[in-house]
């Protein structure tokens, strides 16, 4: 009979522990990720499941996390990581699963829109020090080069407060700079 030629390494938990040095096992689901994402209601997949999803290794559940939207609405902040009481590094967790989402060409359809998104903000950013929704929205919509196309993201987000919060959250020079960084890296 023919030895199977994957390895331990193969599977998708295992390629994350290895790439991130993050402990799989040590999240026991207390679910303070995910409540304090700023992006949780956006989620296909909350930010818990995907951990929860990695530990189990269900039938399919590669093709799950690869093709989430969740994982390209992360913006690296960190929040997860600041309230976690096992010190799990989500952000990077995420950080991988996009760059093989990308190599495994399942990358959710929208995400082509979160990354101009993503984009639109840092400019935000970098020009105001903080941000202005009325303008995010409009530097998105140039980026995208559609003026006609509707962006459901950015309106749902805005009336749920989601942007509105990062200009008295991001105060000074020095936090926006590390947020920038973090987000550069990961777009
Ligand atoms: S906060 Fe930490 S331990 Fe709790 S569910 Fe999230 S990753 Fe797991
Ligand atoms: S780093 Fe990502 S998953 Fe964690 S709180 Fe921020 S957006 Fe949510």
């Amino acid at each position: 009979m023919d030895q199977p030629t994957h390895h331990h390494a193969d599977t998708l938990k295992s390629q994350v522990e290895e790439a991130t040095g993050v402990a799989l096992s040590h999240c026991y689901q207390c679910g303070k990720c995910t409540a304090g994402c700023p992006l949780n209601e956006e989620m296909d997949v909350m930010p818990n499941q995907i951990l929860r999803m990695l530990q189990l290794e269900l039938p399919g559940y590669e093709e799950k996390i690869l093709s989430s939207l969740s994982i390209w609405l992360c913006l690296a902040c960190d929040t997860c990581y600041s309230r976690c009481p096992q010190e799990v590094k989500l952000s990077q967790v995420m950080d991988f699963l996009r760059q093989e989402s990308i190599r495994q060409e399942k990358v959710n359809p929208e995400a082509k829109d979160i990354l101009k998104f993503h984009k639109a903000f840092l400019n935000s950013i970098k020009m105001n020090g903080k941000l202005h929704e009325v303008g995010l929205t409009i530097d998105y919509k140039l980026r995208t080069l559609n003026l006609m196309q509707d962006v459901q993201l950015v309106p749902s987000m805005m009336a749920k407060g989601k942007l509105a919060i990062f200009p008295h959250q991001v105060q000074n020079t020095k936090e926006i700079a590390k947020i920038f960084k973090r987000i550069s890296e990961n777009g």
